[in-house]
């Protein structure tokens, strides 16, 4: 028998199955989706096996047997093996890469390079003897000194020593003592009688376990209860009292937490039409995509969680996808509280060990709902009954490295893999799927109200720039800081949010709000603070960084953007007496800290709550009354053509933090474009509108929905050649692609440069371009044969989030 093997090796001529001759111990146990350790030139690998057959072409002599099978329960499920081949064809990525990305880290193959002494007649210099001390063998760790490695390869040429690699088998299973109790009482008692009087203390355990029949009992639980110690039920296991097994056991991270159950609400009408369609498209089995649209608090949730019920009944399972920043204890604990232990929970604060854990318990089928971020999608259940992404219009839920998979995308080929209705929520909608509902690609349900009529919130928009002009030159305006001290007088709870995203910046004119865009592309163009110049990122037009406002003169004319740290100051400063929690990438980094600061915030131990994008959503305390969000602008001149509909969706978000419950909220947004369209619209909490704006910009611009996008990016240390061979790309695909297709570069990227390389890029946009997807296998081909020897890295992101 042989096995079609994907190795681990992510190489452009590797890029294939390769055939393994399967060792007769292993022909009755081994099963496509398994992971294999093979041979590959000189060392041991891993692999994956996609398929067995009984011939193969290559050579006897030439044939190599599997070195282990290392699963014998297949990790990877029938349909992930389909997956992988589709997710390779869309994203243009490794086979291997496609696979790895469906497994928990655990099950990913950890190489070490092993050391060891061959010949044991030389003496080692001190510095190699010391690695060694009295060992055979040791890992040797990439990190140590130059000199010594030289040293160490100089010994290895001479058969002194000799360096192999291989796989760290890390077997993340948890496992403890359980003790299994004879559940024979006659049995039981024959062991009582025949412990003599003097040992006490065993007659006393074996009395116990007369109790006690049959049951199983961890053994350190055991020895604390009875108040014995090991050797004493080491002494009655002996005797026939019980028996000792190792067995695997989870590590619960909700393990010290109660919970609440809670019950299904009575759904208002609009709920009820929603659910109605949704179970009406499950119960015939359709692969159905709903976009739910509705506003902030109207109760979208509920409707996932009757729609999940519904899928239990007829025991089959649900996936739901939430944001990683919305993975809020608040949040998951509603799953938690309606379904108990049915759930599992994913987020990156698990540990490797948890979230292998997790991934067993959905593998095996013990969990029946799984909550997590964008990998969750691949959780490998196999009677998927409903797929929900909560705030699909996140950006995150796009991967940005290889796969770059979208996880909307996954869940619509999954839900047609299982005919199943997938639900698509938002209050902001991303502009592509809300434009696929209008054409019927999607079924739209909409949500227009909260269900106790709670009104949503009154929002004010400040004009930064009449602040200026009136001598407030501080980054609070007067009606913010106002209604600041209204609310610590009142002992009521306040959002502050501060807009900012990426490492880009851009050039504001504080008098007059303009912001200096590109004379050919309607986008604002990036502060350089190296070079101390203006570029756009589009079309690669750059200029020096005026002095003067192109349109007003003013001198009052710099690049924008600043840090939570620089508002905390602010803060203390104006307002002595408040207390602050700050939450951003640099207070929560440490795992927990993010639930942490959010269960001060919820207990009253500040009056603010200070944060980046993180804090725009999921949040939702009764005592909150104000949202100040310091400047909507930042987002508004990213230099990218989804600026304006990620500041909408920011704004919006954030005004759903205030007023959610008795007490009404207010929301102040600071502005230095009061008039935009963006700003208006979240105003008054008009996605229509919002939406039938933003498409004729786009329209005009020929950007997405009209267009699809593939961004191109080519990186080397060396800043010439990243320019040459971005210059070889684009001219290759204008070569290449119709005249259907736009090509727009190469430019700079706006980082233009990242971790010591050089950054270049370039943008097709198309509306038709049939044999695209074979093109860029071509230019893939290209580069991974070719320009890759040369220290370039190209990668190809198809339908990016982002254009930055
Ligand atoms: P969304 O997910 O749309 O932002 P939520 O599901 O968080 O909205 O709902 C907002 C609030 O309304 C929650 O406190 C929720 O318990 C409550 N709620 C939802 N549906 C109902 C209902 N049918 N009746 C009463 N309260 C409801
Ligand atoms: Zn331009
Ligand atoms: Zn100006």
């Amino acid at each position: 028998m042989y096995a079609e093997v994907i190795v681990d090796v992510a190489a452009y001529p590797i890029d294939r199955p390769f055939d393994y001759l399967v060792p007769e111990q292993y022909c009755e146990l081994i099963e496509s989706g398994s992971r294999v350790k093979v041979p590959f030139g000189n060392r041991q690998v891993l692999g994956f096996v996609t398929a067995l057959k009984s011939e193969t072409d290559v050579p006897t002599e030439k044939q190599k047997p599997i070195g282990e099978l290392l699963d014998i329960e297949p990790v990877l499920t029938q349909e992930m093996l389909e997956m992988t081949k589709w997710l390779k064809r869309h994203t243009l990525c490794y086979e291997i890469d496609a696979l790895q990305v469906m497994l928990p880290s655990a099950l990913r193959a950890k190489y070490e390079k092993i050391l060891r002494i061959v010949d044991h007649n030389v003496e080692l210099p001190q510095s190699v003897q010391a690695l060694f001390q009295q060992r055979e063998h040791v890992e040797l760790k990439v990190d140590e000194s130059k000199e010594l490695l030289s040293l160490i390869k100089r010994l290895v040429k001479e058969d002194i020593l000799s360096l192999e690699t291989s796989i760290k088998q890390k077997t993340a299973v948890k496992k403890v003592r359980m003790i299994h109790i004879e559940s024979d009482f006659e049995r039981l008692k024959t062991v009582y009688d025949s412990i003599s009087n003097q040992a006490k203390k065993q007659k006393d355990v074996v009395k116990w376990m007369m109790d006690h029949l049959g049951e199983r009992i961890v053994s350190a639980d055991l020895l604390k209860q009875l108040s014995t110690t090991n050797a004493v039920l080491q002494a009655v296991i002996e005797k026939g009292a019980a028996t000792l097994q190792m067995e695997e056991i989870y590590r619960d991270p909700y393990a010290d937490r109660t919970m609440d159950k809670s019950t299904k609400l009575a759904l208002t009408n609009e709920q009820h039409l929603a659910l109605s369609e949704i179970i009406h498209s499950y119960d015939k089995q359709e692969a159905k995509t709903f976009l739910l649209h509705g506003i902030t608090g109207s109760g979208k949730t509920e409707v996932y969680l009757q729609a999940i019920e519904r899928a239990l009944l007829d025991d089959q399972e649900a996936i739901v996808l939430v944001p990683e920043i919305s993975l809020t204890p608040q949040m998951t604990n509603r799953f938690k509280e309606r379904f108990g232990s049915l759930v599992a929970v994913l987020h990156s604060g698990l540990s490797t060990g948890e979230k292998y854990d997790e991934w067993r318990k959905i593998k095996r089928g013990e969990v029946k709902v799984v909550v997590g971020a964008r990998s969750a999608i691949f959780a490998p259940f196999q009677n998927v009954g409903i797929i929900i992404l909560d705030e699909e219009h996140e950006g995150t839920y796009k991967q940005d490295d290889s796969p770059r998979y979208h996880a909307r995308d996954v869940a619509i080929w999954r839900s047609e893999y299982h005919n199943c209705p997938v639900i698509l929520g938002s209050a902001t909608p991303s502009l592509e799927s809300y434009a696929r509902a209008k054409k019927g690609n999607y079924t739209l349900l909409t949500l227009a109200n909260r269900p106790k009529e709670q009104a949503l919130p009154e929002v004010s928009i400040v004009d930064m720039r009449e602040q200026l002009k009136n001598g407030n030159r501080s980054m609070f305006s007067l009606e913010l800081a106002e209604a600041i001290n209204v609310r610590l007088d009142k002992q009521e709870q306040m959002v502050l949010f501060l807009n900012r995203r990426g490492h880009s910046s851009f050039v504001l004119c504080r008098d007059c709000g303009t912001v200096v865009e590109c004379p050919n592309c309607d986008i604002s163009m990036t502060y350089h603070r190296h070079q101390e110049k203006i570029k756009c990122h589009y079309c690669g037009e750059e200029s020096q960084v005026p002095h003067t406002c192109p349109e007003c003169s003013s001198e009052h004319i710099r690049f924008f953007g600043t840090g939570t740290q620089k508002v905390e100051e602010e803060i203390a400063r104006l307002f002595p007496a408040a207390r602050v929690l700050r939450m951003d990438v640099d207070t929560t980094r440490k795992k927990g800290s993010h639930e942490h600061i959010l269960k001060l915030f919820g207990e009253g131990k500040a009056d603010i709550l200070l944060g980046t994008q993180m804090i725009a959503k999921g949040l939702d305390f009764p005592n909150i009354t104000l949202v100040g969000v310091l400047s909507a602008d930042t987002t508004l001149h990213l230099a990218d053509f989804r600026a304006a509909e990620k500041t909408f969706q920011l704004l919006t978000q954030v005004s759903g933090r205030a007023g959610r419950h008795d007490k009404a909220g207010e929301v102040i947004v600071q502005t230095y474009t009061p008039e935009h369209y963006a700003i208006q619209f979240a105003q008054h909490h008009d996605f229509v509108p919002f939406y039938n704006q933003e498409m004729m910009n786009r329209k005009q611009f020929l950007y997405p929905p009209f267009t699809y996008v593939v961004l191109i990016q080519i990186t080397h240390e060396d800043v010439l050649m990243t320019a040459e061979y971005a210059h070889k790309a684009a001219n290759w695909l204008r070569d290449n692609l119709t005249d259907q297709s736009e090509i727009i570069g190469p430019t700079a990227s706006s980082i233009s440069r990242l971790q010591n390389r050089y950054r270049y890029q370039c943008l097709i946009k198309y509306k038709k371009e049939p044999t695209l997807p074979e093109i860029l296998q071509q230019l893939t081909r290209i580069y991974r044969t070719d320009w890759i020897k040369k220290g370039i890295l190209m990668s190809i992101d198809l339908n990016p989030s982002s254009i930055m």
